[in-house]
């Protein structure tokens, strides 16, 4: 699509955000819808001035990423109430000046669990405290799900815990369950620490299905290990085009082109089909 005068501005804010899939996947899903809409990729250091800068500019919509959920809550008009609980939104929709937040982290993981597995009553261990463990957390409590939570950190699982309302256990100890659905909130898969497994694949056959929400690789051995286990697998793809889905959905309000979006993280990813 050509930009031209009435081109609308779309983006992503965070620091850094060189990395990030998301430019690729919205500008995709504008293209094939035909809207004359550009995303962009904002590296930014200073909150408030963004915020003000948003507003001035009449950027109709921005996702957040890392390091700035939660620093932007103070800046919102208003905030959907499980961001609120969660305490981090990753979508802004900007009209007229206003500002709304929302988090869209939890929708894309309950909506790529759902293609598995009903979430109202299921037992679901949560393995990780950090930002995603958190969204993730209060939006299966949102689906009906019962969640028990495994993380290396004691200080920031027993909290995360007490706010979910729900069972904790130290990382080392998630062997020893059994649930529905086990769910890597952690970064471990990834990077550096792309051999670890985190829990021991004698005790994955303990579960149905497994998700994995580190999507590089797409295939982490987390997931190789509860294939052969005979589990079925989610990869993170799946959560990250989700959120993706749901963030466009609210910043444009038309039905996102999910297809296009999935091939594009597709193309940007390590995909061996
Ligand atoms: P955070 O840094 O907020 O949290 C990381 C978590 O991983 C913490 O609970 C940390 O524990 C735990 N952890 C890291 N290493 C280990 C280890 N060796 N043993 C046990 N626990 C460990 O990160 P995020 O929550 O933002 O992201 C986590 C992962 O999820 C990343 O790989 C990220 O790429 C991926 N992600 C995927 C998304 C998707 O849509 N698919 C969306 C967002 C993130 P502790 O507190 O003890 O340090």
């Amino acid at each position: 699509m050509a930009i031209n005068a009435t081109t609308e501005i779309y983006g992503i804010m965070g620091n850094p955000v060189a990395h990030s899939l998301s430019p690729a996947m919205h500008n995709a899903a504008f293209t094939a819808l035909g809207l004359n809409k550009a995303y962009l990729p904002f590296p930014v250091l200073d909150i408030a001035q963004a915020m003000a800068g948003l507003r001035a500019l009449g950027i109709k919509g921005i996702s957040v990423t890392i390091p700035h959920k939660e620093a932007v809550l103070p800046y919102l008009d208003s905030i959907d109430p499980i961001a609120k609980k969660i305490g981090a939104v990753n979508t802004l929709i900007i009209n007229n000046g206003t500002i709304h937040g929302a988090n869209t982290d939890w929708i894309g993981a309950n909506r790529a669990l759902s293609e598995k597995i009903s979430l109202k009553g299921s037992s679901i261990l949560l393995l990780g405290a950090g930002g995603s463990a958190r969204a993730i957390g209060f939006g299966l409590l949102e689906a009906g799900a019962s969640l028990t939570i495994a993380s290396r950190s004691p200080e920031k699982g027993r909290a995360l815990a007490e706010l979910c309302g729900c069972p904790w256990l130290p990382f080392t100890e998630a062997a020893s369950i059994s649930a529905d659905i086990l769910i890597n909130a952690t970064s471990m898969g990834m990077g550096t620490q792309q051999y670890l497994l985190p829990v021991v694949k004698e005790a994955l056959s303990n579960f149905k299905v497994v998700m994995d929400i580190v999507y590089a690789p797409l295939t982490t051995r987390l997931l190789q290990e509860a294939e052969q286990a005979g589990c079925q697998t989610i990869n993170g793809l799946a959560m990250l085009l989700y959120q993706g889905v749901a963030q466009f959905e609210l910043m444009t309000d038309q039905q996102a082109p999910v297809e296009v979006m999935r091939q594009s993280l597709l193309n940007t990813l390590d995909y061996k089909p």
